[in-house]
């Protein structure tokens, strides 16, 4: 009783902290990084620079990217070039958890980045693995993380998400801005991950930030389309396809909430 009343409380705080102004969302940072560090918060670069492409970190992040750089993403995060970053829970995982409407079990985030919103769904009845191929954004997140009530229902690992090799599949895989952020090419790899990963009768939820008008990545152009396109061979179909009306900053109308499943049955139409 103790232990689950203490995490509602803790969500209701991540809820509430929706009230109040960003905070720097990086204090684990030397004194020198955290000026990048708070200029790289998400919502705030989105407000000031509706076009990513005019957004100097945005400008760094492909720079490094488009780079020969062993460990691109690895060096992004040294460096606080991380403009996708909300810098607290994704509204609208909030809202799914308190809807009651996520599935239960084993959950994926792959390309958890801070794990925000790993930490969210973590409770009782979901043990979610926030996945990141960088070793920074790992340590970060566990240092920020490891003290928290509901520590034993997530854990970080550092892998890449187009060859772990987990020792159980998952009940739901939850992506955001994961999508957008690998090379195009990788698409059709992606979905056949997502397949392997999952259950037969799991669930994938992408958050779908719609792109179009950017001539590079990340993040990429992308369509609801181009999830068809790759999510359908692999043998999904989505359920759900609706508006995002709870985005954050220029990603306002430019959300969807896609909610696939394989094996379509009458009873999910
Ligand atoms: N989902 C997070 C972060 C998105 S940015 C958020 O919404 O804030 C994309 C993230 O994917 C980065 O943290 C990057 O380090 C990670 N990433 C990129 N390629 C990866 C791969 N092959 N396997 C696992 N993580 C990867």
């Amino acid at each position: 009783m103790l232990r689950l009343s203490r995490i509602g409380v803790y969500l209701l705080a991540q809820g509430l902290a929706r009230s109040v102004p960003e905070k720097p969302r990086s204090t684990l940072l030397p004194a020198t990084k955290r000026l990048t560090a708070r200029m790289a918060c998400g919502g705030g670069d989105e407000q000031r620079f509706r076009d990513p492409a005019s957004n100097p970190r945005v400008v760094k992040l492909r720079e490094l990217m488009n780079s020969d750089t062993q460990d691109a993403w690895d060096k992004c995060w040294e460096e606080g070039v991380t403009p996708w970053d909300l810098g607290k829970t994704t509204p609208a995982i909030l809202q799914l958890v308190q809807s009651g409407s996520l599935p239960k079990g084993r959950v994926l985030v792959p390309g958890c980045g801070s794990g925000y919103d790993v930490v969210a769904m973590a409770s009782a009845e979901r043990f979610v693995v926030g996945l990141d191929i960088s070793s920074t954004a790992i340590k970060q997140a566990k240092e920020r993380c490891s003290s928290l009530p509901n520590a034993n229902q997530f854990t970080f690992v550092e892998a890449d998400f187009f060859t772990w090799q987990p020792k159980e599949k998952f009940d739901l895989i939850f992506d955001y801005t994961f999508f957008c952020a690998i090379d195009p090419s990788l698409r059709s790899a992606w979905a056949e991950r997502i397949q392997e990963l999952l259950k037969p009768d799991g669930e994938l939820i992408t958050l779908i930030y719609l792109i179009s008008d950017q001539k590079e990545g990340p993040p990429y152009n992308n369509t609801v389309d181009d999830y068809e396109k790759v999510l359908n061979p692999a043998g999904f179909r989505a359920v759900v396809m609706e508006d995002n009306e709870i985005a954050v900053g220029r990603r306002k109308g430019s959300e969807k909430i896609g909610r696939w499943k394989q094996h379509v049955t009458k009873s999910f139409l």
